[in-house]
């Protein structure tokens, strides 16, 4: 089996239901140009995968066989996250739920607020990274998963900022660009963001095996 034998098939089942994420992956993946129809799971009413993982890269993969099992088909997924080193890495593979229901990115933002509250020092930034593992699988029980991981850099604002975007984005500020996440356009938060640096690697690793 090669790395590319995917490219023969006819589609490939994008693992999430999570609509910001399948906008950002729209944009991302019209731009590979890729000559399989990428159809997010939801079109074949595929539901989330139980994410029983400890980390991103295993959850990733659950979610890969998971929708590859049940369509038949090769799977591309996403984990993501927001990781507050002063918090150990919480929210991490928890940030969707963070405050208790899936999905809730107002509740888990103002809780991710409250929880830092104490832990902030007077004049210096907050450290904050997104990170993103995208897992392949060709099919459900593929024993070489290919992974592609993004990790972006930034602070944690202590009020939100901006209207783009979905979950922690109006929370994750970019000293260097004096702006939040969520005040970036969505063509120039892929080019830099946790999940555009992963699709970049999957690229590259698309251009290395054609
Ligand atoms: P997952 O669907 O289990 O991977 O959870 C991803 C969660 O991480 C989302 O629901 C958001 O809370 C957070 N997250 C991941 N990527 C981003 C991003 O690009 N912006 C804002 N929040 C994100």
């Amino acid at each position: 089996m090669s790395a590319t034998d995917w490219l023969s098939q006819s589609r490939l089942i994008l693992a999430s239901n999570n609509k910001g994420k399948i906008t950002e992956f729209e944009h991302l993946f019209e731009q590979l140009k890729l000559p399989v129809q990428v159809i997010a799971q939801g079109q074949l009413n595929i539901e989330d995968a139980i994410e029983d993982g400890l980390s991103f890269v295993e959850n990733a993969i659950i979610k890969a066989r998971h929708a590859a099992k049940i369509s038949g088909h090769p799977a591309i997924a996403d984990d993501s996250g927001l990781c507050i080193p002063a918090l150990g890495g919480a929210p991490g593979i928890y940030s969707a739920r963070y405050a208790g229901e899936h999905g809730d990115d107002a509740a888990n933002n103002t809780k991710l607020l409250e929880d830092v509250k104490a832990l902030r020092k007077p004049d210096q930034a907050l450290e904050a990274m997104f990170v993103c593992v995208l897992v392949l699988v060709q099919h459900a029980e593929d024993p070489l998963p290919q992974i592609f991981q993004g990790i972006w850099h930034g602070e944690l604002l202590e009020v939100p900022r901006g209207e783009n975007g979905f979950g922690y984005d109006p929370l994750f500020w970019l000293p260097e660009l004096g702006c939040s996440s969520a005040e970036l356009s969505k063509a120039d938060k892929n080019k830099i963001s946790h999940r555009g640096q992963a699709m970049q690697l999957f690229k590259a690793s698309l251009n290395s095996a054609r």
